[in-house]
């Protein structure tokens, strides 16, 4: 599910993890850093690119959405800016299932709409238009979504370029260079939520760095170790961090107990090492063609309404949702595990896929999208 991208019990991070667990297994970051953890910060900052100056752990995406959340509130309350409490994003998004991300999930799908009446709504823009917009959709877009900014809003938090869990929706990355502008022009906060597309899955590293954005808060999760264990990141800017700082509280206000945990961090090392070797991109890029050459063809089918592949992700989108029950008793017979949901059926192999293995994948789906 995204995060297993050098396959399972990769020798490299077992060792990294053996290693780790022979000389620290953990200890709370209260007055205390540790060398695993220092590290593997360095490594993100420099992937992450010109911008980030601050790293702040925690134990798994929503966490960290919660805590990039927190960010923008605490960092425009020590701004003077304590009105400013509501998040702007668009429709179709996911960000995980604790308290803060549901709120900014897509207000009608998901769990979303059960919760509805019992927090303070968040600002939603329509979704985003679908990738190869024109420049004139793209602007009308951003135009609409500039309109629905006010005094409350902290911040805007988006999944650049795939909207994941909430439709496996892909979109133009020049969408994020016009919400970088509308964040300067507001005095707020743009939040990339990575958790899904980090790490090369939609085809780049980071889908913000490929737009040529620095966003101010960026999540990192998932694929951040390999997929070995929960582990995530929360980037930031030297200026937000040191607002925060600089603010009433001395401090941004957020500890748990396993934020950095030596373990998951020896291994998030071992899985950055790993793809600094650089046969991602080429692992990635045979993976986008073959995915391309075996599932665009689908289109044609008469359930079938789209079909759209970027990276590493394909995806078979039905006129009708599927029964999931049903289909998963004939991918399990053909030896393969696919997970549907709505009218979605999708893949995210790990990079390290054959393509024998990938052709049977996308057999299967064929299969069931017929
Ligand atoms: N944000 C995005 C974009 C995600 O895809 C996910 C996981 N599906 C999350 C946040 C939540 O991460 P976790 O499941 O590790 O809490």
């Amino acid at each position: 599910w995204w995060a297993a991208c050098h396959g399972h019990s990769h020798p490299k991070l077992v060792a990294a993890a053996k290693k780790q667990a022979t000389t620290m297994s953990h200890v709370m970051f209260g007055g205390l850093t540790h060398r695993p953890a220092i590290e593997l910060a360095e490594k993100l900052l420099k992937l992450a690119g010109p911008g980030f100056d601050a790293i702040f752990y925690s134990d798994s995406g929503s966490v960290s959405v919660e805590v990039a959340i927190k960010m923008a509130l605490q960092y425009q309350q020590a701004k003077g800016h304590p009105e400013r409490t509501r998040l702007a994003t668009w429709r179709g998004g996911y960000h995980g299932d604790t308290r803060a991300p549901m709120t900014v999930c897509d207000p009608e799908g998901g769990m979303h709409s059960l919760w509805t009446g019992q927090w303070t709504p968040q600002v939603f823009a329509d979704k985003p238009p679908a990738r190869g917009a024109t420049e004139e959709e793209r602007a009308r877009y951003l135009a609409h979504f500039d309109s629905l900014i006010d005094d409350s809003v902290a911040g805007i938090i988006i999944e650049p370029v795939v909207q994941g869990a909430g439709g496996m929706r892909f979109h133009d990355h020049e969408l994020l260079v016009g919400l970088r502008k509308l964040c300067d022009k507001h005095g707020i906060l743009l939040i990339a939520d990575e958790i899904a597309t980090g790490f090369g899955r939609a085809g780049d590293l980071f889908t913000t760095q490929a737009a040529g954005v620095v966003p101010d808060i960026m999540c990192l999760g998932k694929a951040l170790t390999g997929g070995y264990m929960t582990l995530s990141a929360t980037l930031t800017t030297r200026h937000v961090a040191e607002t925060i700082s600089n603010g009433a509280a001395g401090c941004f206000m957020h500890g748990p107990t396993f934020m950095g945990n030596p373990l998951a961090c020896a291994v998030a090392d071992a899985s950055l090492a790993l793809l600094a070797e650089n046969r991602w991109q080429a692992q990635v890029s045979a993976i986008e063609a073959q995915l391309k050459q075996e599932l665009l063809p689908l289109a044609a089918l008469p359930k079938v309404a789209d079909v759209r592949v970027l990276g590493a992700i394909g995806v078979v989108e039905m006129r009708e949702p599927v029964d999931v029950a049903e289909l998963q008793r004939g991918f399990v017979e053909r030896g393969v595990w696919i997970r549907p949901f709505g009218k979605l059926i999708y893949l995210m192999p790990p990079y390290i896929i054959e393509a024998e293995q990938l052709s049977r994948l996308t057999a299967a789906v064929a299969a069931a999208a017929r």
